[in-house]
């Protein structure tokens, strides 16, 4: 192989803690073995240790102590050179190491320690060649009747560090090695097939049936299904099949089953569409983009329903044709049925499913399945921006303004979207980012000129845009505290309970109330491990605290007063639930929140029910705006548009204008306009009255220029660095500290040190500091992430500071 590294020495880099980059000597029987993403074992302290080679090394290393490479993992690099560059990017850009990104890039269930189970094959097929002294002896160990884990042969042989010369015998036809997943989570699940070996008649079949009828009947049944059935669809028992293999009627073999966590999905075959006007002036212009090859960024923005999935099938379709593969990135929380079932019907099991609510060993087999190019489709959430796809002809990233494309802990804190963007640029691609409400950022990048804007300006079939009614939202001090709904809400949903229509209740909260307070002495139970008040939940009528899990029976008194009134104040999806059913005792009122859908296929279960029309009303929190497409549903109300909108985050703005168009967006998406009643008591703020009247672009406008005077993105670029200590001194001192390191003599703003707007979370006291940079000065932000990196290099871990985790956020979106 050409790309094969010839050096002595290889650096490499470690996806576990300490996640550090190492150089190794390469011993002679590697030398030409080595290349980019191949996976390795090396020793680290007294251990063993998976790494992925990075670079060759051509001078000797100024190091008294190299060590050796122990031994390789797979001959071919798991890592492509595409995945290599895009993860190196990513530690650079986010400055987090390198290991820190590809343990993520990967499934879990791909890093675990693998098994090697080794068959010896038929040695009369190898051809005369030379074979070492330890190959030999690997041999002469090996059994001939049934595989062998390697460390079991390890012990046989006394010799540690086999797998390169397995790999040779492998090479050489003497020995095949199966790589199996130790632990549960990522073993390829497998099935035991049967096969007739040779035919048999009638006559074989009657005078079997007097001696063993039960064997006879199996072999009935196999011959039936043309000689090559699993055994499981033999209905018969173990016992049975030992006795046919014994008899040699019949061969049997394990088979590598794809653990498919949307089996479940039906794929109903699609319904050819016909492209309106606005569609196929879109696709015309993404269709000149991919015929260039070269990279270009397309802001697909089209209202709510205007038909932009059809786009991205479309254009998906137009990269398979040309032999490329696609990469298809939708938030975490729309991963639904209906999302999946939409892809799955067009394009089958050319789509593999990637995301964290899948089981280890589902997800190992998805990205295996993308990784031997089986599946050319990679749909996913936030970390399938990594997935292990060859000749990316097309990205998509729907919903692009979406928060939970950002990861905000652990470390890499990466923005799946700008990742999408990166690789597109390094593939030389298309990459069509989406949206109703796009973000700043990206609306601004295509006034800039840097991505190409599409428009789709109206719903499929013409059906208008719902119409929107700003409504005071009833005060509990006015109208005594029960009151949820303003009459016009509560009539409206009188009307379509009346008319069989659906409805969908918005409330951004969870639990029943978002605090406790006691009458007498005003007393707020707050939680003792973080600056925030407990919310109160039933039906256990417990007080938890949402961040750090907290959990506890609530007070019947006060305790601080003793005070017998506790009011329930804020209200949640819980409280709504109930007042719902107290204004209309038969509603059938399907609640979607964290606390409905903890279990694996919750949130499908309860979307596919309120698609099939068991329920008159979806009330829940966020989960219930997003991208859904429900025919049905001609009223959406959204309780209170205020629980984001007074949040001290400058995207406060911007996160509740999205999520109230999002939700006014489920509202009559066929048929007949919807309706949408928005409950606030903010009613001159300019996001609720944009909102309201389906302005997005004098939304933009009012947004950029208060960004624009703050320096906020997307004018300037922002990095946090966060500290975190028991002590809260210390994680001052820390702070203080960072920022003496920053030369006085700069091109961008220091904000802080200041305590974060949430002081303490998980009994951790949180300073910030914010680093700002304007764009005009620093246009890629190379100089401040320079800065940032130097004093974090500086900053001394140990000592005083040794108890304090320090956290670099680069672009934060959460800014609490
Ligand atoms: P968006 O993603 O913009 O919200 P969708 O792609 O979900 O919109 O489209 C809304 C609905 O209209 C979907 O049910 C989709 O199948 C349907 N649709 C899309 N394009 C067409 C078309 N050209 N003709 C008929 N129906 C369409
Ligand atoms: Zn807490």
């Amino acid at each position: 192989m050409d790309d094969a590294f010839s050096t002595k020495w290889v650096d490499v880099v470690l996806p576990h803690p300490p996640f550090k980059q190492l150089t190794y000597a390469v011993p002679q029987r590697f030398r030409n073995a080595l290349k980019q993403g191949q996976r390795v074992l090396v020793p680290v302290g007294r251990r063993r240790m998976t790494a992925f080679v990075t670079a060759p090394v051509m001078k000797k290393p100024d190091l008294k102590n190299i060590r050796e490479l122990d031994d390789l993992i797979n001959a071919e690099p798991l890592l492509s050179d595409d995945l290599m560059h895009l993860t190196r990017w990513t530690s650079e850009y986010y400055l987090a190491s390198w290991g820190e990104v590809i343990r993520t890039a990967l499934p879990p269930g791909i890093l675990q320690k693998d098994e090697i189970r080794i068959h010896k094959l038929n040695a009369k097929r190898v051809s005369g060649q030379q074979i070492g002294d330890l190959e030999q002896r690997i041999l002469t160990a090996l059994p001939e009747e049934r595989p062998i884990l390697l460390p079991h042969l390890e012990r046989r042989i006394k010799q540690r560090s086999i797998r390169a010369a397995l790999l040779r015998l492998e090479e050489e036809g003497r020995i095949r090695l199966e790589h199996v997943l130790a632990g549960d989570g990522g073993r390829p699940r497998t099935e035991r097939w049967m096969t007739l070996k040779s035919d048999i008649t009638q006559q074989d079949l009657d005078v079997l049936a007097k001696r063993a009828p039960r064997q006879a009947q199996a072999l009935q049944k196999l011959a039936n299904l043309g000689g090559d059935a699993p055994c499981s669809a033999l209905d018969t028992t173990g016992d049975v099949i030992r006795r046919l293999e014994q008899k040699g009627r019949v061969e049997t073999r394990l088979l590598a089953i794809d653990r498919d966590a949307y089996s479940h999905v039906d794929t109903v075959p699609s319904q050819p569409v016909t492209l309106t006007d606005e569609q196929t002036e879109t696709l015309r212009r993404i269709d000149d983009c991919m015929a260039k090859g070269t990279f270009h960024a397309i802001l697909l923005y089209g209202v709510t329903g205007s038909g932009k999935t059809q786009i991205y099938i479309e254009a998906i379709g137009r990269a398979l044709a040309k032999g490329k593969s696609a990469l298809v990135l939708i938030p975490e929380i729309s991963l639904t049925p209906q999302a999946v079932q939409r892809y799955r019907s067009h394009f089958g099991s050319q789509v593999a499913v990637l995301h964290s609510r899948m089981s280890a060993g589902e997800r190992a087999d998805a990205w295996r399945r993308l990784h031997r190019g089986e599946a050319r489709i990679a749909l996913g959430a936030r970390s399938a921006v990594f997935a292990p796809l060859n000749n990316v002809g097309l990205i998509v990233v729907d919903e692009e303004q979406d928060s939970s494309y950002k990861q905000t802990d652990p470390s890499p804190r990466y923005h799946a979207r700008d990742l999408a963007v990166m690789r597109a640029r390094h593939n030389q691609c298309v990459v069509i980012l989406g949206s109703a409400t796009p973000s700043l950022e990206s609306f601004w990048n295509a006034r800039q000129g840097k991505y190409i804007l599409c428009h789709l300006s109206r719903r499929i079939d013409n059906v208008p845009m719902p119409e929107i009614t700003l409504m005071a939202q009833p005060d509990p001090k006015e109208t005594g505290a029960s009151r949820i709904f303003s009459v016009e809400l509560e009539h409206n949903i009188k009307v379509c309970l009346d008319r069989g229509e659906q409805t969908i209740l918005l409330q951004n909260r969870r639990g029943f109330a978002t605090f406790l307070r006691c009458s007498a002495c005003g007393r707020v139970e707050e939680c003792p491990n973080c600056d925030l008040t407990l919310t109160y939940h039933l039906p256990d009528k417990s007080l938890r605290c949402h961040t750090c899990g907290l959990h506890k029976t609530a007070p019947s008194a006060c305790p601080e007063c003793g005070g017998a009134t506790l009011r329930y104040r804020g209200v949640g999806t819980q409280r709504v639930e109930e007042e719902l059913r107290r204004l209309f005792p038969h509603i059938r009122c399907l609640r979607m929140d964290l606390d409905t859908t903890r279990r694996k296929r919750a949130h499908d279960d309860i979307i596919t029910a309120f698609e099939q029309g068991d329920g008159d009303v979806l009330l829940g929190t966020q989960m219930v705006a997003k991208g859904h497409d429900f025919p049905g549903v001609q009223l959406v109300g959204v309780i209170s548009a205020d629980t984001g909108l007074l949040f001290p985050d400058f995207r406060s703005g911007e996160r509740t204008f999205q999520l109230l168009t999002q939700a006014a967006g489920r509202a009559g998406r066929r048929q007949s306009q919807g309706k949408v009643v928005i409950q606030t008591r903010a009613f001159d703020h300019p996001v609720l009255q944009f909102a309201a009247s389906h302005d997005y672009e004098g939304y933009y406008t009012w947004e950029a220029n208060q960004r624009r005077e703050l320096g906020y993105p997307p004018w300037g670029r922002l990095i946090a660095v966060r500290f975190r200590a028991r002590n809260a001194d210390l994680a001052g001192a820390a702070a203080e500290a960072f920022c003496k390191l920053i030369p006085k003599k700069r091109t961008f703003d220091v904000l802080g040190p200041a305590p974060a707007p949430v002081t303490r979370i998980k009994t951790m006291h949180r300073f910030q500091i914010i680093f700002r940079a304007s764009k005009s000065n620093d246009p890629s932000g190379a100089h401040l992430r320079k800065q940032v990196a130097g004093a974090l290099s500086r900053f001394p871990q140990a000592g005083r500071f040794r108890q304090v985790y320090v956290a670099v956020d680069v672009d934060p979106v959460e800014m609490l």
